[in-house]
């Protein structure tokens, strides 16, 4: 028996399932977590939500938010979140150059923090999708294969 995961922004619920384990980016690294975990209630830091089930891996990308853990139940407030066919890598990249733009322009320090923090958004959806794109190289469908 998995452990029950929901994932959910303030737009949309993202995930709602059984996985066997889950980890998430929290503020002192990635911690791994399964049924039976001892309770927690931490924040999150911009990084990777990566679910296993069976064989099946699902990666996720979050800009920070809340988790709290029980035995049987994960659940992530996260105040964004896309799962990694759904990142705009275009989007991504034109966020992440406007970002190394604005910090090469020695900008003041709460400016840097805001661009910062935006840098590191679009570098980690940068890699979650091309994670989708390891995914699909490494499966590939039934007619790909067949061909
Ligand atoms: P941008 O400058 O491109 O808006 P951002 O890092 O400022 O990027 P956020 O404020 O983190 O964007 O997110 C705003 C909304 O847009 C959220 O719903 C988030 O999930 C979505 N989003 C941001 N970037 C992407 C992307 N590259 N692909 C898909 N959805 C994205």
């Amino acid at each position: 028996m998995g452990i029950q995961v929901e994932i959910v922004t303030p737009e949309r619920r993202l995930v709602s399932g059984e996985f066997d384990l889950v980890t998430l980016p929290g503020v002192d690294g990635q911690m791994g977590i399964m049924r039976g975990h001892a309770p927690l209630l931490s924040t999150l830091d911009i990084g990777e939500i990566i679910l296993h089930a069976g064989s099946d891996t699902q990666y996720i990308a979050v800009s920070g938010g809340v988790v709290e853990v029980r035995p049987d139940k994960v659940t992530v407030l996260a105040d964004t979140a896309e799962r990694a066919e759904e990142i705009d890598v275009e989007r991504a990249q034109a966020a992440l150059e406007r970002a190394r733009q604005s910090l090469a322009e020695n900008p003041p320090p709460q400016r840097r923090v805001v661009m910062e923090a935006a840098l590191r958004r679009s570098s980690l959806r940068l890699k979650v999708a091309s994670r989708r794109r390891m995914r699909q190289r490494q499966a590939p469908t039934f007619e790909e294969s067949e061909a």
